[in-house]
This record gives C-alpha cells, sequence and structure tokens, in this order.
C-alpha cells in the first residue's frame, strides 16, 4: 500500500474509534460532536478511489476540525452521575481560565515569562472569579427578586467579563510564531477600509499608545458598517462586556422619554414592553447565535 492509503486506512480506524468513544462515554446523540463526526463517516465511507490534493486537504481540515472538538469536549465535560456531559454553555458562575497557548516564555524577548506568568495566572484569573462572583450574585437577585445591588453587580460583570474575554482574545491573538502582516481577506478588508496595512498599523499603534491610563486598542468588525474600525477602550469596565453581541436595547437616555414622561422613567420603562418587537430580537439573536467561540 502507498502513503495515502496508509494516512486512509489510519483514519479510517480513528474515525471508528471515536465513534466507539463518544458512544461508551454516553455523548449526547443532539451533541454537536455527533454531527461533526457522523459528516466525516460519510466522507470517509464516500472515499472509493485515490484522492487529489484538495480532497485530501479536506480530509485534514475535517481531522484537524474533529482534533480540536475532542480536545474542548475534553476540558468542557463534567460528571454527571455515571456519565460526562459536554458543557453546551457555560452556565452562571461557571467561567474557568483558558489554559495559555504556549509557555510563559515562548514570547520572549519581546514579553518577558514573568510577565506572561503574572498576567496570565494572576490578573485574568481575578477577572474569571471575578465574574464567576458576579454572576453568582446576580442569579440570587434573580432568584429572591431583590435587586438592590443590581448596580454594583452590573458593574462587576462589566468589568470582570470584559477582562476576562479580552484576555482569551489576547492570548491567542499573539503566538512565538507571529509578526508579519495579515493574509487573504482580512488583508483585503484592511486595505480597502484604511488604505494599506502600514497606515492601519500606524493608526492602531497610536490609538494604543493614546489610551488614557489603563486600556486597550481593538480592532473590531462592524457588522452594521460592514468593515473593520479601530476603537480605544480606556476602561474595559464601563458597563459592557466586549465579545458580546446586542439583542435587546432600551435606551434610557432623557432625550428618549423627558418629553412625554418628565422624570417618570420608570412608567416609560414599563411602557416600552408593549412595543418590543420580538421577532426582530429573535432574528438578531438567530442569527448571532450562529457565532461561537471555544467556551471558557
Ligand atoms: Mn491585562
Amino acid at each position: 500500500m502507498g502513503k495515502m492509503e496508509d494516512y486512509i486506512s489510519e483514519v479510517s480506524k480513528w474515525n471508528k474509534e471515536l465513534r466507539g468513544f463518544l458512544e461508551s462515554e454516553d455523548v449526547d446523540k443532539n451533541n454537536e460532536l455527533w454531527q461533526r463526526l457522523d459528516h466525516f463517516t460519510d466522507i470517509m465511507e464516500g472515499i472509493t478511489g485515490p484522492l487529489n490534493i484538495q480532497e485530501l486537504e479536506k480530509i485534514q481540515e475535517q481531522v484537524d476540525g474533529l482534533h480540536s472538538d475532542m480536545e474542548n469536549y475534553f476540558t468542557n465535560r463534567q460528571r454527571v452521575g455515571n456519565v460526562y456531559m459536554n458543557e453546551p454553555y457555560i452556565a452562571a458562575g461557571k467561567h474557568v481560565l483558558p489554559p495559555l497557548p504556549y509557555d510563559y516564555k515562548a514570547l520572549e524577548p519581546h514579553i518577558s515569562g514573568e510577565i506572561m506568568k503574572l498576567h496570565h495566572d494572576k490578573h485574568h484569573q481575578s477577572y474569571v472569579d471575578g465574574l464567576n462572583k458576579a454572576e453568582n450574585m446576580l442569579q440570587t437577585a434573580r432568584d429572591k427578586g431583590d435587586y438592590s445591588l443590581v448596580k454594583h453587580w452590573s458593574r462587576e460583570l462589566a468589568f470582570h467579563g470584559s477582562g476576562h474575554y479580552l484576555h482569551t482574545i489576547f492570548w491567542n491573538n499573539m503566538s512565538p510564531k507571529g509578526g508579519g502582516k495579515p493574509s487573504g481577506a482580512l488583508l483585503k478588508e484592511i486595505n480597502k477600509y484604511f488604505g494599506s496595512f502600514d497606515r492601519f498599523k500606524a493608526h492602531f499603534s497610536e490609538a494604543a499608545k493614546q489610551v488614557e491610563g489603563v486600556g486597550w486598542a481593538i480592532l473590531v468588525w462592524s457588522p452594521r458598517a460592514r468593515r473593520l474600525e479601530i476603537l480605544q477602550s480606556e476602561r474595559h469596565m464601563l458597563l459592557t462586556q466586549w465579545d458580546t453581541i446586542p439583542l435587546l436595547v432600551l435606551d434610557v437616555w432623557e432625550h428618549a422619554y423627558y418629553l412625554q414622561y418628565k422624570n417618570n422613567r420608570g412608567d416609560y420603562v414599563k411602557n416600552w414592553w408593549n412595543v418590543v418587537n420580538w421577532k426582530d430580537v429573535e432574528d438578531r439573536y438567530l442569527k448571532a447565535s450562529e457565532l461561537k467561540w471555544k467556551p471558557f
């Protein structure tokens, strides 16, 4: 047998092992992992003769995808009685610190191992802890119907939530093999809006250098403008969680109600529920929920 046949028969064997493994773990049949694996089995069973390079690449892509899906499964599974369950989402208070995707020292000499260790193990961990605490306290508030501290815990939720989500992006935005320029579609977008990669880099660098006090420089995709933009976040805690998508918003600036309700914001909020377009909120939800990152 040639190398290609060896590889295909290895992968076929691996595919069967994975199926056996998911069955032995009692993984729910509706789990995305099964769907991916079924799709992969179809591809493997569809192979009749020698593959061309594109077909081989497609199979390797599937293998890589399944590999990381299985890894996710192991990271997130939780024991329920005798079986393991994959956490399909992060329940209140259940965030965990994502592992650094490389060694502490991997980014040296540009960023020291000492900084990386402190930054990841201490700072990021405290965001995770703070976010879990805020979510648990707000869960308690909902259970008791007591919202007297909603302002405080919303602030904590924003501060620690943004901290956790942004750092999770940040670690993966860097690599020991990093540097250089982006390519493909992203480079095209950068050239389209900023004119060139150098102009983008200059703007982003200045935005970063001129953030007042603590903060971030952030390259974003705007689904509305359908293009990139560079933003500064002076204080990421200012009542947002970066890396989330708004579904339902209520304007409580005075211009939105004062002419009619004067200072009675409560009545405005109460009556506003009568005009909420849930169909629109559902549409936004369906679109937004297609975007899923690895859960932490
Ligand atoms: Mn930081």
